[in-house]
């Protein structure tokens, strides 16, 4: 199941060149080319699925082992202080290439980048009507 417009399918089954940190018969993980810290790597699987919902639950399962895996050999060798995952699904929430990656980010004291979110303050009933659908 490969997109042939889609240049991750190409970068995945190594059609186009890239910085291979981790390579088996379903995924592919590379060097970020605008890394937000040294050692920003993504986890691309080699079939095209635009996003974390058409990922099987096989792939989500292994991929999250591959990204534990990878973290700790970044926190070791790359001596990171801590590490986000980053993956994100859809133009509003900052998606801008629609093949399913998983950002691998090693974290620094003072590496000057901030991943995060500006807190909202919602009343209790207004969390009560988030609740009354999900929960
Ligand atoms: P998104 O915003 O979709 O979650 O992340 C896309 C990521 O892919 C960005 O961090 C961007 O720097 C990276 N990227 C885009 N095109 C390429 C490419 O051709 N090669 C590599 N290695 N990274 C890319
Ligand atoms: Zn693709």
């Amino acid at each position: 199941m490969k997109d042939e417009k889609c240049i991750f399918c190409k970068i995945a089954n190594g059609e186009i060149p890239s910085k291979t940190i981790y390579e088996d018969e379903e995924f592919r993980a590379i060097l970020d080319l605008g890394p937000a810290t040294k050692g920003h790597a993504l986890i691309l699987p080699k079939d095209h699925y635009a996003n974390l919902f058409e990922l099987p639950d096989e792939k989500a399962a292994s991929v999250m082992q591959l990204a534990k895996k990878l973290g700790a050999q970044m926190k070791e060798k790359l001596q990171a202080d801590g590490f986000n995952l980053v993956q994100n699904n859809g133009e509003c929430a900052g998606q801008t290439v629609f093949h399913f990656h998983l950002h691998l980010i090693p974290r620094y004291e003072d590496d000057g980048q901030k991943i995060g979110w500006k807190p909202g303050k919602p009343t209790d009933a207004e969390l009560d009507e988030v609740l009354a659908k999900l929960g």
